[in-house]
């Protein structure tokens, strides 16, 4: 596997709104984005340092992933996200070195990502993403010149 950079930490709060505020008036960064994911049964919201991104999860939901985190675990750290190249195959090569995955294939998160989750079983405890921008892809789809 190859990992280029932390893309995002993913941070489970119960009150989206008040977690903003605290990281916008104490930490001073500014929120960026909030988007609905309607499949993980969560709002998120974007704030970046550097190139990597902070993404509060609030639960939609009682029964979504989110929910059950934080009543297991509590509020926190909730999964890292590791930014890619070529997702499909890296996913296919860690499935054949033995790593259990969440997905098989990749999936569209938050901010039109293509992400794939490793099961935190394989990664001690860390529930792990792997996330990679469309454009990013063998091919963007389009008549450009970067196929
Ligand atoms: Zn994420």
């Amino acid at each position: 596997m190859k990992l280029d950079h932390i893309e995002h930490i993913g941070v489970a709060v119960s009150n989206l709104d008040e977690a903003i505020k605290f990281y916008e008036e104490k930490l001073g960064l500014k929120c960026y984005a909030i988007e609905e994911v309607p499949a993980q049964k969560v709002r998120t919201a974007f704030f970046k340092v550097g190139q990597t991104k902070i993404e509060l999860l609030e639960s939609t939901a009682e029964d979504g992933p989110i929910a059950k985190f934080i009543e297991k675990k509590g509020q926190g750290v909730q999964h890292v996200a590791f930014a890619v190249k070529g997702l499909a195959d890296q996913l296919k090569a860690a499935e054949e070195d033995g790593v259990m995955l969440i997905d098989k294939a990749p999936r569209k998160g938050a901010e039109g990502l293509n992400i794939a989750f490793l099961h935190p079983k394989s990664t001690f405890g860390v529930l792990t993403e792997l996330c990679e921008h469309p454009e990013q892809e063998g091919s963007c789809g389009c008549d450009c010149s970067c196929k």
